[in-house]
């Protein structure tokens, strides 16, 4: 079946043209970066070319750039990596990424926006052993923002480390680890229109020796194993460039939710500051799943909480975590793609309205 209009730039963004056209190029390049000959030369530089790139766009040094095959396992290296014999504190709407690497970790509050609560923070830093922190600059449920430049300076106040996950932030909002003061940064390929299959972990310069999650080769300075997927880190290299700092997409955000409100749907989070890109729309009474499948029917592809577990009925952790009981089972994320225009609104405001009428009215008890 054709998808028509795609709302769903938070599983993956479409790939924008500039990374098409370096990852094509990169697939001419024949060469292995490690190989000491002119082809493996050639390899390398592309491979550097984008090292440097990437590395300026998010505020690091390019040797403190570690590339990993997405943000899962940037995510993992710096949990591994930088918490070994450290106590871990993750924020209680972190992606499961962060949840599965992090198992057993002390839970940091959020408030009923999302935002965390850096009071709570400072509590569990004090007189505790030296800890690492993991804190999302953006969620990729609701596009909450999290004050990682405050929580970054509590933390180093503390004696701890932090961890930013930018993955859903990385050219949405400003993300530079320089900037916001935090030990390390993951980033995702094919959340900001590049390929699927490259990432990486930007480490500040104290703690860039990080340990490897995979040994090998002894590729990126040891710190992770395995030939670099070239074409892959080209295309990342490109997209984010391309995508530049911020991403103006408030106005027809706003236009959705304009439409969902009219339909007796909640926004979550919608008082928090947030990604123009995202809106969580929870329809009372209704379940998300029937709601993804029902404008899936008409051509419209949302989803309901995290891609990674939309094949699971249970409620978003995220919504949950912001004290939201049954609706956390009832909202559906909709996010704008880099290049979406009046005709997304349009395809919506044309569907919505009738998926809620027609969840409703199966919903609702029949006469006798
Ligand atoms: N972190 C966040 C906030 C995400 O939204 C995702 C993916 O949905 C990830 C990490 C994992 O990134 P990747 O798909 O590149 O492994």
């Amino acid at each position: 079946m054709r998808t028509a209009m795609y709302l769903d730039a938070n599983a993956t963004e479409p790939l924008r043209p500039e990374a098409r056209a370096a990852v094509l190029a990169a697939m001419e390049a024949t060469g292995n970066p490690s190989s000491v000959h002119a082809a493996g030369r050639r390899a390398r530089r592309i491979l550097e070319d984008s090292r440097e790139a990437l590395a300026a766009r998010f505020g690091g040094r390019p040797g403190d750039l570690v590339f990993t095959s997405g943000g899962t396992e940037a995510d993992a290296l710096a949990i591994r990596g930088l918490g070994a014999g450290r106590r871990l504190i993750v924020g209680a709407t972190e992606h499961d990424a962060v949840r599965a690497a992090a198992d057993g970790a002390d839970v940091l509050p959020v408030d009923a926006r999302g935002v965390a609560d850096l009071t709570a923070l400072a509590a569990l830093l004090d007189g505790g052993p030296p800890a690492l922190v993991c804190l999302m600059l953006a969620n990729n449920e609701t596009g909450t923002i999290q004050p990682v430049a405050e929580a970054a300076a509590l933390c180093r106040r503390h004696g701890a480390l932090l961890h930013v996950d930018a993955v859903q932030a990385a050219g949405r909002v400003a993300t530079s680890l320089a900037a916001l003061g935090p030990h390390s940064l993951a980033v995702s390929s094919h959340k900001l229109g590049g390929p699927m299959g490259a990432g990486a972990l930007l480490l500040a310069p104290e703690v860039s020796t990080v340990a490897p999650l995979i040994a090998g080769g002894g590729q990126e300075r040891g710190r992770r194993g395995g030939t670099p997927p070239l074409p892959a880190i080209a295309g990342f290299a490109a997209a984010a460039v391309a995508a530049g700092e911020v991403a103006d997409l408030a106005p027809l955000r706003d236009a959705i939710e304009a439409v969902a409100t009219a339909c007796g749907a909640i926004m979550c989070g919608g008082d928090a500051p947030r990604l123009a890109n995202t809106t969580c729309l929870a329809l009372p009474g209704v379940r998300a799943d029937a709601q993804v499948i029902a404008l899936d029917l008409d051509g419209i592809a949302v989803s309901a909480g995290a891609a990674c577990s939309s094949g699971k009925v249970t409620a978003s952790h995220v919504l949950a975590a912001m004290g939201l009981g049954a609706l956390a089972g009832q909202a559906i994320r909709v996010s704008l793609p880099w290049n979406a225009t009046t005709a997304h609104v349009a395809a919506f405001a044309r569907t919505y309205p009738r998926m809620a009428e027609r969840l409703r009215q199966a919903l609702a008890p029949r006469a006798a």
